[in-house]
């Protein structure tokens, strides 16, 4: 693979034959794969396999083009990713094939619905409810794919960010709006509590709007997924030693206990259409402003609480 880059049956077909190249395309018909792309970096080497369509038509150079593409964003956002788990927790070298694996599954599920429609186009164009299904689905996969490839992105180069001199309220203040709108349009009670007295911080302050949304949107999500008897979020700020708090804490089911060692982890998640980025993505930011972010341990019957901690001073590093 590392000589070849890609490969498609019918490529391996039309080459010249030797028995490593046999082996591949048995490889091929025996995972039903139309098409394989090789993506290789300083210390991990990214294969993403895509199925061999429902109409069997094979895998066309420009198709194969963006698959490698893509393969070349997941390997260095990986690259990142892996670099920092190695630096920080050396036991996520375990979870590599899992990641790689979990995002092959997650193009390629909208990836197969876009070309099982675009494969229906020449003989349902003229119906108009295929047509209006068709514009639909397309675009809500193609998005989808969008959203991942931008937060692979964000971990893979994040943006500069600057700390400078902010009032935190002011900031999460400005962003508030969303998170009410999403969480009366979930039924979830949600409240702010700013207490922090003064609340200057120094952190860049679209980083702050970003890591507040995450938490406040995860939140919702966990009550209204596992709704009881209070269905609640709470946004909140203190003084604390050296910097100033922010909590979000919810009356969901708390942290499972399977995420509790990886949650800050890349692709670590518990949704069906998560993608696990969202809390690895917050402490990434969070580190490079010199902020923190921490769980609070689970307690039975209680929910979630996280905690992120902005510094009230300038950090000289
Ligand atoms: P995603 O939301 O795509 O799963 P995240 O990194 O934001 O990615 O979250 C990772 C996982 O952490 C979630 O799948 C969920 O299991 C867990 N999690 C995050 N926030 C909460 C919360 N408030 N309550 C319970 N579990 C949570």
């Amino acid at each position: 693979m590392r000589q070849l880059r890609w490969i498609t049956p019918e490529r391996l077909a039309r080459e010249r034959s030797t028995s490593e190249r046999a082996d591949l395309a048995e490889f091929l018909r025996v995972s039903q794969l139309g098409v394989l792309v090789y993506a290789e970096g300083p210390s991990l080497t990214v294969l993403v396999g895509v199925g061999v369509g429902a109409a069997r038509r094979p895998y066309t150079y420009p198709q194969v083009t963006q698959l490698m593409e893509l393969a070349s964003i997941m390997e260095s956002a990986l690259e990142r990713a892996h670099f920092s788990a190695k630096v920080q927790r050396t036991e996520q070298l375990a979870t590599v094939g899992l990641v790689g694996a979990s995002l092959a599954h997650e193009i390629r599920n909208p990836l197969v619905s876009i070309k099982t429609f675009v494969q229906l186009l020449p003989t349902h164009h003229q119906d108009p409810a295929f047509r209006e299904k068709f514009f639909r689905l397309i675009g809500s996969e193609v998005d989808r794919i969008d959203q991942l490839t931008e937060q692979l992105l964000d971990l893979s180069a994040p943006r500069a960010y600057a700390a400078v001199e902010v009032a935190l309220h002011e900031v999460m203040r400005s962003s508030l709006e969303l998170v009410t709108a999403k969480a009366a349009d979930k039924q979830v009670a949600f409240s702010a509590d700013f207490s922090a007295r003064p609340d200057t911080v120094f952190t860049d302050p679209a980083a702050a709007k970003q890591v507040m949304l995450n938490l406040c949107f995860n939140a919702i999500q966990a009550v209204d997924a596992h709704r009881g008897e209070e269905c609640w979020v709470r946004v909140a700020t203190r003084n604390v030693d050296g910097g100033v708090e922010m909590s979000v804490s919810d009356s969901g089911p708390g942290i499972a206990p399977e995420m509790r060692d990886r949650l800050f982890q890349p692709f670590q998640t518990t949704k069906s259409t998560g993608f696990g980025l969202g809390l690895a993505i917050c402490r990434d930011i969070l580190a490079n402003l010199h902020a923190s972010i921490s769980v609070d341990p689970p307690v039975a019957g209680k929910g979630a609480t996280f905690r992120v901690t902005y510094p009230c001073q300038v950090s000289l590093s």
